[in-house]
């Protein structure tokens, strides 16, 4: 227990201290304040150079009460896109996750004269027959195909009426009437997928799983994310990504920001290994990273989700979509993008948030 008059001496001195510097004090609680905010962009941005939090809205907004899952949709318009969502409108491609099957038809009525017997006398009576004729049978998906059929049904399809849920509201009110026949479905993964070639199909699952956890509303505690067990896991990056001297830790504050990542030097060329199983979900050239690989490693038992960054590299070996094996090589030691010398940065992300690569290191 300290004395209760070194506590009124610390308390003064406390008191005094923050009356100094009371501008400074706040300004350092503002840039803290600042900081989740920063790494989850950070996050984003590397993962989807072109997209901003609000195109997370947005793809959240579009499948509001849709039935959509919305990272499936995401996921999708980045693959289609080729890892970049520029050139894309995700109002007109929400449409080609719905599946409307149609089915109109001419209803003739026809009398028809029906003779029957009650109580040993002979009895005519008239009867209307429905014929039901098909008119037209379409299954269609696509938002230039629906705005199509909407239009022949007299839909006013101007921007501001093609929303899933006017769409759908109207599908489903016109099938209350006879002459339609109208289900709308939601297509599943496996079906978003059929166009798409192995590499690509693989990357989407991928992102698919990923993309809730660069959500900058979800919650992330560093802490329960270091674990003692994790060495020779071949499923969580426990391995070193390449020899070399550490020349730069994690957490090292520089003009650029922190750093979040773990820089190991060695010469161009040197070999650079996948840290645990996974498959490529980014192969490509992202600002500061210069050429840069991201890994998925899946999600372990803990419910912890790892992707790892391999970036400044000066040569790829593997495409997006591959499977790698720990310790594989996926491409060669560089200095491209903002780099000094030749160094690989290597990062480790848990849950969307970058990691201090230490913790998994032998
Ligand atoms: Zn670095």
């Amino acid at each position: 227990m300290a004395e209760p008059v070194t506590i009124v001496k610390i308390s003064l001195t406390a008191a005094s201290f923050i009356k100094k510097y009371w501008r400074i004090i706040l300004i350092i609680l503002f840039i803290i304040a600042l900081i989740p905010t920063l790494i989850l962009t950070i996050a984003i941005n590397v993962l989807f150079p072109q997209a901003s939090t609000e195109e997370f809205e947005i793809y959240k907004e579009l499948t509001e009460g849709s039935g959509i899952y919305w990272a499936s949709f995401l996921a999708y318009d980045v693959v289609r896109l080729n890892n970049y969502l520029k050139d894309n409108n995700p109002k007109e491609s929400v449409f080609d996750l719905l599946k409307v099957r149609f089915t109109e038809y001419e209803i003739i009525e026809k009398e028809k004269q029906v003779t029957k017997i009650i109580n040993g006398v002979e009895v005519t009576e008239t009867v209307i027959e429905k014929e039901y004729v098909i008119l037209r049978e379409l299954e269609t998906n696509g938002y230039l195909e629906i705005k199509e059929l909407l239009g022949s049904l007299n839909y006013n399809t101007s921007e501001d009426n093609m929303s899933v849920n006017k769409v759908t509201d109207f599908l489903e009110a016109l099938n209350e009437e006879e002459e339609y026949e109208i289900e709308i479905a939601i297509l599943t993964d496996e079906e978003i997928v059929q166009n798409f070639d192995d590499n690509y199909k693989q990357w989407f699952f991928a992102l698919v799983e990923i993309i809730p956890l660069l959500d900058p509303s979800s919650e992330f505690d560093s802490d329960e994310f270091i674990f003692a067990d994790i060495t020779t896991n071949p499923d969580i990056p426990s391995i070193w990504p390449v020899t070399g001297r550490v020349t730069s830790e994690f957490g090292e504050v520089r003009i650029t920001g922190i750093h979040r990542g773990i820089d190991i030097a060695n010469v161009i060329g040197t070999s650079i290994k996948a840290t645990a199983n996974g498959t490529v979900i980014a192969v490509g050239t992202s600002g500061n990273y210069g050429k840069r690989i991201m890994i998925y490693h899946g999600t372990d038992e803990k419910g912890n989700t790892y992707v790892t960054v391999y970036a400044h590299l000066s040569e790829f070996k593997v495409g997006v979509g591959d499977k790698v094996s720990q310790g594989d090589l996926i491409g060669l030691m560089g200095s491209t993008g903002y780099s000094t010398g030749s160094h690989l940065h290597y990062e480790v992300i848990v849950n969307g948030v970058k990691v201090n690569p230490r913790y998994f290191l032998p």
